[in-house]
């Protein structure tokens, strides 16, 4: 972190995102000493708040290094976007591998075209896997927060007719490597307006499903409801700790 940068974090809404990140990382145990953690920055406000307050001095999380990394789509050809982020990390002294590729267009081919997320996240995902075991990162943080779980589940249930969301920490490769989403008790707005309060140079989203893909569809679904029920996420988010399986139909036998 640069001095410039440790001087302008000090706000209240500052203080209010790092006491709740660290309330989930604890609570999750998501962080352990020693730990070196790849962060996804796609440069989307949410990924760029991750980095910022994980660069933070932490009160109760044990000391771990990390590594910014970013896999470009390849939307944009020109690569203006590529060299702001990268000015971005360099800027605040950041270890950081940025990845030029052709996933987005790849996921946008016509042999692919239904399903672009399924295949982008598919190809991306294993993009960020092969660096973290290249760079010796035991753990993976991603930017999800509180909306994106209350989306996700809806997505699942709706379109994979199954009652599941991202989890908090989860291990993977038999425990290799864990995925952990310390934004998980944060409310999208809050980072939006952290993100604003920053300055964080967020990069336009240039893939062509970005405004019409199903978590855009949940959103505004939910928006609509929330003018009725102000309590309608918070009331998924918290179903989700008080599940009653003996009230759920009989798991099938596979
Ligand atoms: S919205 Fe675009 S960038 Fe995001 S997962 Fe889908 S195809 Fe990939």
């Amino acid at each position: 972190m640069t001095d410039e940068n440790k001087k302008n974090k000090n706000t209240k809404l500052f203080l209010h995102l790092k006491k709740w990140l660290e309330k989930a990382v604890l609570d999750y145990g998501m962080i352990e000493e020693g730990d070196r953690i790849l962060i996804g920055v796609s440069g989307g406000a949410d990924s760029l708040a991750l980095l910022d307050l994980l660069d933070s001095p932490m009160l109760f999380i044990p000391k771990f290094s990390f590594i910014a990394v970013n896999i470009d789509m390849g939307f944009d050809q020109t690569y203006k976007t590529y060299e702001i982020l990268e000015g971005y990390f360099q800027g605040n002294n950041y270890t950081y591998i940025m990845e030029k590729t052709d996933i987005g267009n790849l996921a946008h081919s016509d042999i692919n075209k239904k399903n672009p997320c399924f295949l982008c996240s598919r190809l991306r995902r294993k993009r960020i896997f092969e660096i973290a075991d290249a760079e010796g990162c035991n753990k993976i943080a991603f930017a999800h927060h509180r909306d994106d779980i209350i989306e996700t589940l809806l997505i699942n249930m709706f379109y994979g007719r199954e009652i599941s969301t991202m989890m908090p920490n989860q291990s993977i490769f038999g425990g290799k490597l864990h995925i952990i989403r310390p934004l998980v008790y944060l409310q999208e707005e809050l980072i939006k307006k952290y993100s604003k309060e920053r300055q964080f140079p967020i990069l336009k989203n240039e893939c062509p499903t970005s405004n019409t893909s199903k978590r855009i569809y949940i959103k505004k679904l939910l928006d609509g409801l929330e003018k009725d029920n102000k309590e309608i996420r918070d009331n998924i988010y918290k179903a989700m700790s008080h599940v009653k399986p003996d009230y759920l139909l009989p798991q099938k036998k596979k």
